[in-house]
């Protein structure tokens, strides 16, 4: 199996100001999924975290998130942890130059008879692990999938945010 080990912090962007976050957030979710490390690269993992509303790839806590969930830290402390994919627009504009970004072609289908084992040691709820096991290991992940939706649909993520503010 890989050798996998649970990255603690799955963090979240805390921008300067809304503004800044709309402008540099292109909501691709994949700092809401979990990660491993495996070796000294650190990979995304298909298990979103709870609160994440994995059909637009928004935080269904987002102004309660720290509360909420202690291992969703901040922008700088997710990027301390490489936990920010090379495409995320905080990674472009503000990792220093030795930045190594978290990637998404970890082998899950090479991996696949060692998920639960993955999951335990990440605490996957049995739910989001039952769903994650019946989509199976050739699936695309959760979070492009959303990111595709709300590129055809954007105003899903107005949706989004009017739910979660109503
Ligand atoms: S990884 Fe970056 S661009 Fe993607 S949702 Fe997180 S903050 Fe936004
Ligand atoms: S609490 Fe919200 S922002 Fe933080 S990791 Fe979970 S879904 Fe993402």
């Amino acid at each position: 199996m890989a050798r996998a080990k649970r990255i603690e912090p799955t963090p979240s962007p805390t921008p300067v100001n809304s503004e800044q976050h709309e402008s540099l957030c292109n909501h691709c979710g994949k700092c809401c999924y979990q990660k491993i490390i495996v070796g000294r690269t650190v990979y995304l993992t298909p298990f979103p975290c709870t609160f994440l509303d994995t059909h637009t790839n928004m935080c269904t806590v987002y102004d309660r998130r720290h509360e909420l969930n202690p291992d969703c830290l901040s922008i700088e402390t997710g990027m301390k942890h490489s936990a920010f994919p090379s495409d995320c627009g905080y990674v472009v504009e503000m990792a220093p130059k030795k930045y190594k970004p978290a990637r998404d072609d970890f082998d899950w289908e090479g991996e696949w008879e060692d998920i639960d084992e993955i999951a335990d040691d990440l605490g996957v709820s049995t739910e989001i692990r039952g769903l994650i096991r019946t989509r199976g290991p050739k699936a695309r992940p959760m979070y492009d999938e959303a990111f595709e939706r709300i590129q055809a649909t954007p105003s899903l993520v107005d949706l989004a945010r009017a739910k979660k503010s109503s």
